[in-house]
């Protein structure tokens, strides 16, 4: 059962890889400058831990009640595996405490507020400085999340105050029935711009299963994969991304 798991993985996997490689190759880019980022949300501890032993490392996840019980899990799992945890989904200032006991990297700080709670909940906890991206907005759409454009910089200059984060970049989801090439060239501006500012802020989170080439070829660094690898999420998944095909 789970070698079957484990093989169907494994096949996803070389075909996401087969398309991540593809895109860097027509971008005129190396391959080792994109990061994929399994996003194990809705789905078991044990396809996680299956990912890992896959030689994936870098797992997401987008609510903190789920994630901090899987992430555990999967500590019990593979207690070897150096997973790295990032946080990908909408987040309240009262889960920051909670998101800094297991994550390595927050990649959804769309506000100031957010930003004080994740640094006070870092100082708190005493734990290493927490790796941020700053969320933009591309759609303008609040319900969505992400920081409008315009206000980026005056987000990511507070950030970069704070004692408790490291800005490490800039992610963005693209707008919903939209052609996602001009949101992904008007991000990469707002990222180049972050990075004459910051110049440790070099990530561009921005491609997911349906338009990771578009982003790459935008300059994303890290693609964020759930669907494509790991199959359709099904009802669990309305409201929370786009469900897709079984892989
Ligand atoms: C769910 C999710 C993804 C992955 O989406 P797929 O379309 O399944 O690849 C990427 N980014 C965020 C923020 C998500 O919530």
């Amino acid at each position: 059962m789970s070698e079957d798991r484990k093989a169907q993985l494994a096949r996803a996997l070389e075909r996401v890889e087969a398309r991540v490689r593809g895109a860097c190759e027509s971008a005129g880019r190396a391959r080792a400058e994109v990061r994929l980022l399994a996003v194990t949300k809705t789905f078991p501890a044990s396809d996680a831990a299956l990912l890992t032993d896959l030689g994936l490392t870098d797992l997401a996840e987008n609510r903190d009640q789920e994630a901090s019980v899987k992430v555990a899990e999967v500590g019990r799992l593979r207690p070897d595996a150096a997973v790295r945890w990032h946080m990908v989904g909408r987040l309240q200032r009262n889960k920051a405490r909670s998101v800094v006991r297991w994550a390595d990297e927050v990649q959804s700080v769309d506000s100031i507020r957010l930003a004080t709670a994740l640094d006070n909940a870092v100082l708190a906890e005493g734990r290493p400085k927490l790796d941020v991206l700053v969320q933009a907005s591309l759609d303008d759409d609040p319900a969505r999340g992400g920081c409008p454009l315009a206000e980026l910089d005056e987000l990511a200059a507070h950030i970069a105050r704070a004692g408790g984060l490291r800005l490490r970049g800039v992610m963005a989801v693209a707008p919903l029935g939209a052609d996602p090439g001009p949101a992904f060239e008007r991000l990469a501006r707002a990222a180049g711009r972050l990075r004459r500012d910051h110049p440790g802020a070099t990530e561009l989170s921005a491609g997911m299963s349906g338009d990771l080439e578009q982003a790459i070829r935008h300059g994303s660094t890290c693609v964020r994969v759930g669907t494509a690898l790991l199959g359709g999420r099904g009802l669990a998944s309305l409201g929370s991304g786009s469900p897709g095909r079984a892989p």
